[in-house]
């Protein structure tokens, strides 16, 4: 029997499968989402403190550059160098004393790369520089003489000096308070580098510092020329979302994760961000490693599921293909027992059960051969004289039936012998009956043994016989006669020491074309025998 696909192996390698996938999958989901979420959180909080840390160190930075020109432009050379003090004799050296102590102070402060005196109506004193940069002062400027007023030129790429600069202008006051003119910084924010990176520290973040309007000015990986500026609708999300993390395409083109914050004394964002795939790299290798786990785990479980299946579908199809055997009637099946449990349990009932439907089997075919014994026998007994062992009167009837319509059909002669022992009566008389019986028993004997095969032997009644010999002519007949008389005279029957001698009175007949039924045949047979024994008995008389 073949089984189809899904069968019980199938199922149970189905099953196994998804016993370990569903659980395993779901849970790992699950703890992959509550990882990410506490990844995305960390690094959210890494980036925010970054860009706050970042953003103050940019202002603390600032305050202190700003306050040092506020410092400088208190000083005697500056506020003379534009307001000679009355009554002083001019002093010769004075156009030359203030562009030198402007060169002075610029270099001993690192980020000041420029220092420019301008009067009160803008026009340039003196500078640290041979080319001093051209500035047009806001009007009013300053707005009030006591204010903390400052002009800024927001930052931008200085080709000359292959940096980033802002320039930073505040008011020369006399000592009533009066303006006098304008000390203008060019301060190099290559400066403020050092410090940021101080701040980025071990953090796996990046700090970049740009425009307004997207362009990169300063980068703690120092990549600055490598960068590009950041796309409008991100700079946009950025400014509108401060300290919100959003995922956007960063400088250097690969996706990050960062948030900006405005600061507040340079037109600059503080953008602390991080790559994404760095975030999510360790979590990628641990994802990466437990599906390879469940892959293993699944394949393993799978192959456990396919090896039970294997271990109850196997001797179950044996179970099964004996069962049609048993069913085909093929009783002498034998299943090995491979196991102890349920299959096992069931092979050995299985088992058990052949063997006695085979020992039942048997049983049923010793009576059926014992029973056809008995029914030959009694098929025997019926068409059998029980003393001589010759047919009887009713099967020698069915033989002549059988020989006339032969002879009738195919014109297949046969001859009838019909024989009397001798004054029999005078032997029962003498020795008794059952001499007698003995004496028919031995010309019984005689008789089968003379005849050939195909002829028959019956008794016909009493101590009479007949012989029914077919394909025999009459003169063959009357010869076989002749030749059992003297077999049967001659013949010593031995009887309680004594030894009884019989003789035989014989009719012949054969079969005539004028015959009407077989009794014909037995009726002349009948008349020859009586003529044989008027005639002296022991003998044979035959028809014409
Ligand atoms: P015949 O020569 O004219 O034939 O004389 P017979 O005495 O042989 O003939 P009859 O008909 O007068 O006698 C036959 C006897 O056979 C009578 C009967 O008791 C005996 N007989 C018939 N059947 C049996 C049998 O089965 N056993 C024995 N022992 N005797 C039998
Ligand atoms: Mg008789
Ligand atoms: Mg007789």
């Amino acid at each position: 029997m073949v089984f189809s696909r899904s069968s019980i192996k199938n199922k149970l390698l189905f099953f196994s499968s998804l016993a370990t996938l569903v659980p395993s999958l779901g849970l790992g989901l699950l703890l992959f989402w509550q990882y990410k979420v506490i990844i995305e959180d960390n690094v959210t909080h890494q980036l925010r403190t970054l860009s706050d840390d970042a953003s103050r160190e940019l202002d603390y930075w600032f305050k202190k550059q700003s306050d040092n020109l506020r410092v400088l432009a208190t000083s005697q050379a500056v506020v003379e160098g534009l307001a000679p003090p009355a009554g002083a004799s001019p002093d010769p050296q004075a156009p030359r004393a203030l562009p030198h102590y402007l060169r002075l102070v610029e270099e001993k402060l690192e980020p000041l790369l420029e220092l420019t005196v301008l009067d009160a109506s803008g026009r340039q004193v003196a500078s640290s520089a041979e080319s001093a940069t051209g500035y047009v002062l806001p009007d009013p400027w300053p707005p009030t003489a006591s204010d903390d007023s400052a002009i800024l030129v927001p930052p931008r790429w200085d080709a000359a000096r292959q940096g980033v600069v802002f320039s930073l202008g505040v008011p020369v006051l006399s000592l009533d308070d009066k303006v006098l003119g304008t000390l203008v910084a060019v301060v190099s924010l290559d400066a403020l580098q050092s410090r940021l990176n101080y701040v980025a520290g071990n953090s796996p973040g990046d700090i970049v510092l740009v425009d307004l309007s997207g362009r990169p000015l300063l980068d703690t990986q120092q990549r600055l020329a490598q960068l590009s500026p950041l796309d409008g609708a991100v700079l946009r999300r950025l400014r509108e979302r401060p300290d919100e993390p959003s995922v956007f395409a960063g400088h250097s083109q690969v996706r990050v994760l960062g948030m900006a914050k405005r600061s507040g004394v340079l037109p600059v964002l503080v953008v602390a961000e991080r790559e994404r795939a760095e975030i999510y790299r360790a979590w990628r290798e641990v994802r990466d490693l437990f599906l390879g786990l469940l892959a293993g785990l699944t394949l393993l479980v799978g192959l456990a599921g396919w090896r039970m299946g294997r271990s109850i579908v196997v001797p179950l199809n044996g179970l099964a293909a004996a069962a049609d055997r048993v069913a085909e009637g093929k009783l002498s099946v034998r299943l090995p027992i491979a196991s102890n449990d349920e299959i096992g349990h069931l092979t050995r009932v299985f088992n058990q059960m052949t063997d006695n439907l085979r020992h039942s089997q048997e049983a049923v075919e010793a009576a059926n051969v014992a029973l056809q014994k008995k029914n030959e026998l009694l098929e025997t007994l019926s068409v059998t004289d029980g003393l001589t062992g010759l047919y009887n009167r009713k099967k020698l009837d069915e033989i002549l039936e059988h020989q006339f319509a032969n002879y009738r059909r195919h014109q297949r002669p046969f001859a009838i012998l019909m024989l009397d022992i001798d004054h029999f009566k005078r032997l029962n008389d003498n020795y008794g009956h059952q001499a007698g019986d003995q004496v028919l028993k031995r010309v019984a004997a005689a008789l089968s043994g003379s005849v050939r095969s195909v002829d028959y032997a019956a008794r016909y009644g009493g101590e009479e016989f007949v012989l029914v010999l077919p394909e025999t002519s009459l003169a063959t007949a009357r010869q076989m006669a002749e030749r059992i008389c003297q077999e049967v005279q001659a013949e010593l029957i031995p009887y309680a020491g004594q030894s009884l001698k019989v003789t035989l009175s014989i009719g012949v007949a054969g079969v005539r074309v004028d015959d009407a039924r077989a009794d014909a045949v037995i009726s002349r047979a009948d008349q020859m025998l009586y003529a044989a024994k008027h005639a002296g008995r022991n003998r044979v008389h035959c028809t014409a």
